[in-house]
């Protein structure tokens, strides 16, 4: 059998100076000079790349992702996402929040709709649609893609657009799930510390999304 790889695509990462966004940039630039020892760059896409499945968040968390380089590590919102997808079968070993542990995805790869640590976890508008190509980039280089999961309303826009939908014929809605093509898109909210505390989302309607998810890969339905 052929060994996962996690060798990113041509068009699909951005280089580690991205000046696309400079508002990011800039932003990028000043925790470069204030903590030196974080990744303070565009975060890569992270699994393999003969995944079935991507996952999609909306942006790195400051002192998760942009800390440590690797996504949805550092910060809570990889806690449930990491235990569900082990507990799904997407992924292997133990997840300890940084990126040396032996945590390794198996059919999943996991990216960001927009790549920089955005100020307040909020990217512009023209964020969004400058970082697009490389969203588009990372779905063209799955050969063996069938299911993405965007976490959020901002995901699931960005995956539509990406594919040149209409927003207004694909509605975001938890648990929802659309045919893109060949792709079947699963919507989910974004498993953030603050959907998870005030109940907007709990453990057991994030593993719904995913047994869904599961069921649809193993069995077509
Ligand atoms: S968000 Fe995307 S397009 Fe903008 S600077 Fe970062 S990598 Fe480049």
């Amino acid at each position: 059998m052929r060994a996962p790889s996690t060798a990113p695509a041509a068009g699909a990462e951005p280089p580690r100076d991205c000046p696309l966004c400079p508002r990011l940039a800039g932003f990028r630039a000043h925790w470069r000079a204030q903590e030196p020892g974080w990744h303070n760059a565009p975060v890569p896409s992270f699994g393999p790349s003969d995944a079935r499945l991507l996952i999609v968040g909306l942006a790195p968390g400051l002192r998760g992702a942009n800390r440590t380089g690797r996504p949805f590590t550092g910060d809570y919102a990889g806690e449930l996402l990491y235990q569900t997808l082990l507990d799904f079968g997407f992924a292997t070993g133990r997840f300890e929040a940084r990126p040396d542990d032996s945590l390794v995805l198996t059919q999943a790869r996991i990216t960001n709709a927009v790549r920089c640590v955005p100020p307040e976890n909020k990217p512009t508008t023209d964020e969004m649609k400058t970082c697009r190509p490389f969203l588009s980039g990372t779905l063209a280089a799955l050969p063996r893609l069938a299911a993405v999961v965007a976490l959020g309303k901002i995901a699931h826009d960005q995956v539509v657009a990406a594919h040149g939908l209409r927003l207004s014929h694909y509605k975001f809605a938890h648990g929802a799930r659309h045919a893109l093509g060949p792709i079947t898109l699963f919507d989910s909210y974004h498993c953030s510390r603050y959907n998870t505390n005030t109940g907007v989302l709990t453990p057991e309607m994030f593993r719904a999304v995913f047994a869904s998810v599961r069921r649809f890969l193993d069995t077509g339905v």
